[in-house]
C-alpha cells in the first residue's frame, strides 16, 4: 500500500453522473477507485483525466450484479489501497416498459444492478468500513424511486428498494460512525437520458420550476458534500437535485 489518501469507490464510473463523482472526489482529494462493467477503455480516459489533474486512482472493472466478483474486488481494494472511507453506489441501467409488457429477464436484470448491486457492494464495504469505524455511503437512486414514473415500474421499485435499504442500514451501522445517505437526481444529461425525444424533453422541462436539465456536476457536488466531514451529522437521509420537478 502505497498512498495515504482516503480510499473512495464509485461504481458505474466510466461515464455521466460516476464519471462527474469520480472526477470531482479526486479534486477533493481521494484516492478513487473507478469501477466499471464494460467500458474499460472510457474508465481509463477518467483516470487519465484525474492524473492530469494531479490526482490519483485505480481502475476496479467488476460486475456490480455479481456478489463473488464484488467481494473479491472489495478485499483486493482494501489490501491494495487502503481502508475505504467513501462508497457511491451509482452504477444503475434502465429498461423502460409498461407494466403488461415488462419481459421477466428484464426486471431481473433491473433488480440485479440497480438494487442488489448495490447491496453486494454496500455489504462488502460495511465489513471493511466496521473495522475501520467509520465511512460514508451514497447511493445513487432516483426521483421516479419518490414520484413513481408510468413506463419505468421496475426501475422505479428498484430505486425506491434502496431507499428503504439505506434507511436500514443507517440504523445498522450509525453506532460504527459509518453513514448512508440517498442522492435521488431528477433528469440529468447523459447517456441514459440521451435517447429522449425533443417532445420528452419538452415535456420534462415543463415539469421543472428551475427550467433546464441538469448536469451530472450537480450530483456530484452533493456527493462531494456528503463524502466529506461537513456532513458529519447527516446519516439516513433522501436529497434530490431534481431542480423541484418533486418536493
Ligand atoms: P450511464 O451514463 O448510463 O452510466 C451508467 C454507468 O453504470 C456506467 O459507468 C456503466 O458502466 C455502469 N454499469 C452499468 N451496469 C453495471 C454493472 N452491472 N456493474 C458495474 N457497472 C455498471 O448512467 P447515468 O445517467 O450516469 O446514471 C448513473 C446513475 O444515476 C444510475 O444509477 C441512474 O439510475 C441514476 N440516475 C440517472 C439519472 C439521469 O437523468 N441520468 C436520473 C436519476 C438517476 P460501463 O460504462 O462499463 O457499462
Amino acid at each position: 500500500m502505497t498512498q495515504q489518501k482516503p480510499l473512495a469507490l464509485v461504481t458505474g464510473a466510466s461515464r455521466g453522473i460516476g464519471a462527474a463523482i469520480a472526477l470531482r472526489l479526486a479534486r477533493d482529494g481521494f484516492h478513487v477507485a473507478i469501477n466499471y462493467s464494460t467500458h474499460e477503455k472510457k474508465a481509463r480516459e477518467i483516470l487519465e483525466v484525474i492524473v492530469q489533474n494531479g490526482g490519483t486512482g485505480v481502475l476496479c472493472g467488476f460486475d456490480v450484479s455479481k456478489p463473488d466478483q464484488v467481494d473479491e474486488k472489495f478485499e483486493t481494494l482494501a489490501k491494495n489501497n487502503g481502508t475505504l472511507a467513501v462508497l457511491v453506489n451509482n452504477a444503475g441501467i434502465t429498461i423502460d416498459s409498461l407494466l403488461l409488457r415488462l419481459k421477466n429477464e428484464d426486471l431481473d436484470q433491473i433488480l440485479s444492478i440497480d438494487l442488489k448491486g448495490s447491496i453486494y457492494c454496500t455489504r462488502a464495504a460495511a465489513k471493511l468500513m466496521i473495522k475501520a469505524r467509520q465511512g460514508s455511503i451514497i447511493h445513487i437512486s432516483s426521483v421516479v424511486g419518490e414520484s413513481g414514473n408510468a413506463g419505468q415500474s421496475a426501475y422505479a421499485a428498484a430505486k425506491a428498494g434502496l431507499i428503504g435499504f439505506s434507511k436500514s442500514i443507517a440504523k445498522e451501522l450509525g453506532s460504527r460512525q459509518i453513514r448512508v445517505n440517498v442522492v435521488t437526481p431528477g433528469f440529468i444529461t447523459t447517456e441514459m437520458t440521451e435517447t429522449l425525444t425533443d417532445a420528452q424533453k419538452e415535456a420534462i422541462l415543463r415539469s421543472v420550476p428551475l427550467g433546464f436539465l441538469g448536469a451530472p456536476e450537480d450530483v456530484s457536488s452533493l456527493v462531494a458534500f456528503l463524502a466529506s466531514p461537513a456532513s458529519r451529522y447527516i446519516t439516513g437521509q433522501v436529497i434530490g437535485v431534481n431542480g423541484g420537478m418533486y418536493m
